[in-house]
């Protein structure tokens, strides 16, 4: 670890506030003379610290060095206090800047484990160094394996550090990478899809559409020549419905369109149904208001889809566990002892364009049923090129071969610790960075407003300023194949993140239309809309207030190219609900489910998240998502012309980051959490469930009762705080006993607030998929994307239909938050 720290630093880190103050203006001398005799005084108080005190004393450091108040009678101490170090900060992110800094993020094919992904770490790597302010490395330094000293002691020993750094680790997960793929119907003559997007004029990226050829990640190789049956969404429900009417499955190849769940659980649902194969398609009657029978051109042209455009996209049991498949709850070391893998399809499956199902639906026509006989979910906006959505089982064989590499591939997580006055106390911020070709949106979009962050940090550093806690940034890698790189990650550090951090907050695609979407914990639920509410567009109105500007989906629409949230209002499936409709009751922030980085975060290891972007709205352009025309030809013309929004994105994000970072007391909400919970118990009980949930009820109350009691100690602390420190220099160490004393009950109360999420945490896990551990939010079994809230018991009422284990799940529950409220009243 050395040049990071020096040895006589490890036991005894030098006192920050006496450090900056060397570099205090000539006017502030008395502060300097102060400041060294303080910092003399110190080393040798702190010789005699306990921990706990020595603790205390990090926070007393950073009061000293970021200000409480304006009780305070000196300022001078105070180099940057929070409400500054925002303004600061609010001023860096730059249009200019976002547009050079996506052309370099976006400009090759970086799928994960490739060659130029390893690149676009690399240079991450170098970014971050001169963001922050530090010496540029050599691209082989501070590359580690992980589960090396190396890479463990940078997180384990983050908290002797002093100054920031920033490091690669390498995890090893099985991966697979597309090698051929072929789709023929034996009509006569026959006809071979092409599977293969389009070189279109306008846009050279597209050129580079055979770099990630057409396929499905963590699909398995296959050749089967079957008949074949179309499903619509190919949700769990629409096979059940369609075996129900008396199709079957058996030896079939399922014919299904994207759209309301997650890719991999379409295939999932398939290969249970008895299918062999999957073909999974874009429907273009998903894309909104921006279509050809609109009169709108296909991009480049205008805003409509390029017929060819395929989803590419990982077809990983994401509600199973997520990460590397052969590693379940253990980091992917490159020596790891590795399972079969039990998150991954058995049957071979591939994504298609819609100008390439179109002769593989015409030939359905008049076989089975109608299919718009099953529900409008079944029809699509093929019907303006004369298709007629038929079930089948068609006459007629269709062959699918799918040929993937599968094997063991590295992926690299670029990393940066910036230590804080208190250093057990981490803030973590994350973006994947690998993409299925280019990804302008997804993730350089993210990439992109992340840099922008860290450059705002450099800003604020290089004032000499350090954040109240220790920030964690990561550059994810992996994430399209099933949120590896994070996953591998926090199930390296699981430990160490359950005793350190109080947040993750996630970014991925930030800006592929116009409507602001905020996911969260509800605990941080109104830090995010408050910092959206605080950043303006360019017109004046907030993020927030712009948050419909590309229209609203109606009820029954399924947005097929948004990533994350898209299960929204899918045919009034019971476990999709639209949250910003909960205005009234809740914050108009929907909670979280899968689908992004934060999961092995929140879901596994209880710690409170965040997730945000701005995504497309029926009125804007078609989001050509996973395909090649996510490109920076696409996102000039019609994503984010003048990059604005990711500009945005970094100061919504940031000032989130900077309020956790730098508040004395964490900002953390459990009042607005308890509120919430009093709401995802009514959804439980509108399943009309023969199932009591008064005493649920009555545990939330309780919950709500100490939260609202720990919000007045709360109050109380910051007042008694202000009264001890009114005219005193407030330097931490010459702040008397009695801030002390005060300081030590706000250390606790922050300890109660970082491990609230926690307390939804049951150690044996969601049955059937134990890797899931939150008994609070869950991706649904069969959503994937979608939040189910109260998910072992809601599953229970609807997919298992089981009462009995319905009562156990709710006593477990009233016995989880019964005891978080006892916790919270302690
Ligand atoms: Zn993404």
């Amino acid at each position: 670890m050395k040049g990071y720290y020096s040895d006589t630093e490890r036991d005894l880190p030098a006192p920050s506030d006496a450090r900056a103050r060397r570099r205090a203006p000539v006017g502030r001398r008395l502060a300097l003379l102060a400041g060294l005799g303080g910092a003399f005084y110190l080393a040798l108080a702190r010789v005699q610290l306990t921990p706990e005190d020595q603790r205390v004393q990090a926070y007393a450091d950073g009061v000293a060095a970021h200000g409480f108040g304006p009780a305070c009678k000196w300022r001078g101490g105070h180099r940057i206090p929070p409400h500054k170090a925002e303004k600061i900060y609010l001023n860096v992110p730059s249009n200019d800047s976002c547009a050079a800094t996506s052309a370099r993020y976006a400009a090759h094919a970086h799928p994960a484990g490739s060659g130029w992904d390893m690149v676009t770490a690399q240079t991450v790597k170098g970014d971050w160094e001169k963001a922050l302010g530090l010496k540029a490395s050599w691209y082989g330094e501070h590359v580690f394996d992980a589960g090396s000293a190396e890479s463990q002691a940078r997180v384990r020993d983050s908290h002797k550090a002093t100054e920031p750094y920033v490091w690669i680790d390498t995890y090893y997960p099985v991966m697979n990478t597309p090698v051929f793929a072929g789709v023929t119907l034996f009509s006569d003559p026959p006809v071979h899809a092409k599977l293969r997007e389009a070189r279109v004029e306008g846009d050279s990226a597209s050129e580079l559409a055979d770099e990630v050829r057409v396929f499905h990640g963590l699909s398995v190789s296959g050749d089967v020549t079957a008949q074949y049956i179309y499903a619509g969404y190919g949700r769990k429900d629409d096979f059940d419905l369609l075996q129900a009417k008396g199709l079957d499955f058996a030896g079939k190849i399922a014919v299904v369109k994207y759209g309301g769940n997650f890719r991999g659980l379409k295939v999932k649902a398939a290969q249970e149904a008895g299918a062999v194969g999957c073909i999974i398609f874009t429907d273009p009657g998903d894309d909104g208001e921006m279509t050809e029978w609109n009169g709108h051109k296909p991009y480049p042209e205008g805003p409509a889809r390029v017929p060819s455009s395929v989803q590419r996209g990982s077809v990983q049991f994401l509600s199973q566990y997520p990460g590397d498949p052969t590693t379940p709850g253990r980091p992917a070391y490159k020596n790891a002892t590795r399972d079969a893998g039990g998150n991954f399809p058995s049957i071979p499956s591939v994504p298609m364009s819609y100008e390439d199902v179109i002769p593989i639906l015409n030939a359905l026509k008049g076989r089975g049923m109608p299919a718009g006989d099953l529900g409008d979910a079944f029809n699509g906006g093929l019907t303006h090129w004369g298709v007629e959505y038929w079930t089948g089982p068609s006459d007629v064989q269709l062959r699918l071969v799918n040929e993937v590499n599968t094997r063991v591939m590295p992926v690299w997580n670029t990393m940066a610790f910036i230590p804080g006055h208190v250093t057990d106390e981490v803030v973590i911020m994350g973006n994947h960075r690998d993409a299925w070709v280019l990804g302008a949106a997804d993730p350089s979009s993210g990439t992109t407003s992340q840099h922008e962050l860290v450059r705002g940090l450099g800003a604020l550093r290089a004032r000499g300023w350090r954040p109240m806690r220790s920030i964690l940034l990561a550059s994810w890698d992996a994430e399209e194949y099933g949120l590896i790189g994070s996953t591998e990650w926090a199930e390296d550090f699981g430990d160490w993140l359950q005793a350190n951090a109080v947040a993750y907050l996630n970014l991925d695609s930030s800006a592929s239309g116009s409507n602001f979407r905020g996911a969260a914990s509800p605990s941080l639920a109104l830090l995010l809309r408050g910092a959206a509410e605080e950043v303006a567009r360019p017109d004046g109105r907030s993020v927030w207030a712009a948050r419909a500007d590309g229209g609203t989906w109606g009820p029954a629409s399924v947005h097929a190219d948004a990533d994350g949230d898209r299960a929204e209002g899918a045919d009034a499936d019971e476990e999709t609900v639209d949250w910003t409709k909960n205005e009234g009751k809740g914050s108009g922030i929907r909670p979280l489910g899968s689908g992004s980085d934060y999961t092995a975060f929140l879901q596994r290891y209880g710690v409170a998240a965040t997730d945000m972007s701005f995504k497309g709205g029926p009125a804007d352009a078609v989001y050509h998502y996973h395909s090649v025309y996510d490109s920076p030809a696409w996102m000039r013309r019609f994503g984010d012309r003048a990059y604005a929004r990711h500009a945005e994105s970094a100061r919504v994000l940031g000032l989130v980051l900077l309020r956790l970072a730098d508040a004395l007391i964490l900002p953390l909400n459990t009042t607005q959490y308890a509120r919430d919970l009093v709401y995802y118990a009514e959804r439980v009980d509108a399943l009309g469930a023969d199932v009591d949930l008064r005493p649920l009820g009555e545990a939330i109350a309780r919950l709500r009762a100490a939260s609202e009691g720990l919000d007045r100690e709360r109050g109380e602390l910051e007042r008694r705080l202000r009264r001890a420190m009114r005219g005193r220099w407030c330097w931490g160490w010459g702040c008397g006993r009695e801030v002390r004393k005060i300081l030590a009950a706000i250390r606790r109360v922050n300890r109660k607030l970082r491990d609230f999420e926690k307390g939804f945490l049951a150690p044996e896990g969601i049955r059937g998929r134990e890797w899931y551990r939150h008994k609070g939010t869950a991706p649904g079994k069969w959503l994937g994307y979608g939040a189910t809230t109260f998910p072992a018991l809601t599953e229970a009422i609807t997919i298992e239909k089981d009462l009995e284990r319905a009562r156990e799940e709710a006593a477990a529950l009233t016995a989880l938050i019964s005891a978080m409220a006892m916790r919270l009243a302690m």
